[in-house]
């Protein structure tokens, strides 16, 4: 089909639910895709940090072709091979001590908050059974469900759907007596929180608040929880960005790049939590499918620790490649690993779409930042033909 066949399809019979570009993709090679035209594009968005180890990545695509041969799905009333593997590997490579397997971020956030008011409720249930309360950050995302948009600390989100599920309270990002006077009122049963606030900007909490925050939700049996659905899976520079900040939360969430590009997401909890959910209390039909396992058996192996050090690495080239052009339009660069904020004057999406134009997929994050989300495995020349992009972009507004 072409790109007009495909667009005719699309804009007749499906929900016009997203502000799409006027682009159709084919296929890909490491980081670049191909409309059906044959239309190239550098990809800075991995899928919005989904596809970690690329496109057309074999030895991954061969991890999914053969256990798709060998047995696609059979539920969770049976135990797999590849399921059992993932939870180890994760589980050893995180410090945390179980997993439970979903299939997206919201759906594994909607685990971590059952997690928390259960763990609550279970220990101070009789005596405050009021203590169910999560406090998030304002500038947050937590996904579109409708608890994942109540714990969405923006406002904004926060319309058609009422009514929203209760329980949320949300204060400024690093303002430790914020929190805590939330803390102080008695009913909290848990902090949750993006390290790097990924789609309200690309900001990263502060080394300092995220340690006292530690300290304070320890010293009150206060969950720390961390949204690491976008940061997670070698994104940052770390399998998890909590490894970067030096510390452990109770339980995590991931998903966007677990998979590399299959729907997964779950739940891992420390020794404090890790039998909080037990039999009964959760569960999906297809968390922890074997194929979407497989996968993330590969892309685990794929990401070992050199891969993690080039991330590192090519995200220090960006930033600093960035910084050196020193236009006036570029405010900053922030972030960690290839996860990269650039916060820019002007309207983001202006830029976006003039990259677009010129061959660069781009994201933008918050209301001033343009966002650069690139698969993991991104060369160095793919990196310089996109920053060449960007660059006449950036020099012509
Ligand atoms: C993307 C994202 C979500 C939602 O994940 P879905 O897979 O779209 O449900 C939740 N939290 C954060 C931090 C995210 O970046």
């Amino acid at each position: 089909m072409t790109s007009q066949e495909i667009k005719r399809l699309d804009s007749q019979h499906v929900m016009q639910t997203y502000g799409r570009f006027d682009v159709a993709l084919d296929h890909g090679i490491g980081a670049t895709l191909y409309s059906p035209e044959g239309k190239a594009y550098i990809d800075f968005t991995s899928g919005i940090g989904v596809n970690s180890v690329g496109y057309g990545n074999r030895a991954w695509a061969d991890a999914i072709y053969a256990q798709a041969l060998k047995l696609g799905h059979i539920s969770n009333l049976y135990y797999t091979e590849p399921y059992a593997k993932l939870a180890e590997l994760l589980t050893a490579r995180s410090g945390m001590s179980r997993v439970f397997f979903a299939n997206a971020g919201g759906e594994a956030n909607e685990g971590i908050i059952k997690l928390a008011r259960k763990y609550s409720h279970d220990k101070y249930g009789e005596s405050n059974p009021n203590r169910n309360v999560i406090v998030t950050l304002l500038q947050s995302f937590h996904g579109r469900t409708v608890t994942t948009l109540a714990a969405t600390g923006q406002e904004h989100f926060h319309k058609h759907f009422f009514p929203f599920t209760e329980g949320f309270r949300h204060v400024p990002a690093n303002d430790l007596a914020a929190v805590t006077a939330e803390i102080e009122r008695g009913d909290v049963c848990a902090v949750f929180v993006e390290l790097i606030q990924g789609e309200g900007g690309v900001l990263p909490l502060d080394p300092t608040y995220v340690k006292a925050l530690r300290e304070l939700c320890s010293a009150r049996d206060v969950l720390l929880l961390a949204d690491e659905v976008q940061t997670g899976i070698g994104r940052t520079g770390e399998l998890f960005a909590f490894q970067k900040y030096g510390i452990l939360p109770d339980a995590a969430t991931f998903a966007k790049g677990i998979a590399g590009g299959l729907p997964m997401g779950g739940v891992l909890a420390a020794k404090s939590c890790d039998t909080t959910l037990a039999a009964g209390d959760h569960a999906t039909t297809f968390g922890g499918n074997p194929i979407a396992a497989a996968a993330a058996v590969e892309v685990l192996r794929q990401l070992d620790d050199d891969a993690l050090a080039k991330v590192t690495e090519n995200g220090q080239y960006i930033r600093d490649t960035v910084a050196s052009w020193g236009f006036a339009n570029v405010v900053e660069t922030r972030g960690a690993g290839l996860m990269i904020g650039v916060q820019v004057t002007g309207t983001p999406k202006d830029y976006v779409l003039q990259c677009i134009e010129r061959g660069l997929l781009l994201l933008t994050a918050g209301s001033d930042a343009l966002r650069i989300l690139p698969p993991l495995t991104i060369t160095r020349a793919e990196i310089d033909a996109g920053l060449a992009i960007l660059k006449e972009v950036l020099a012509n507004n």
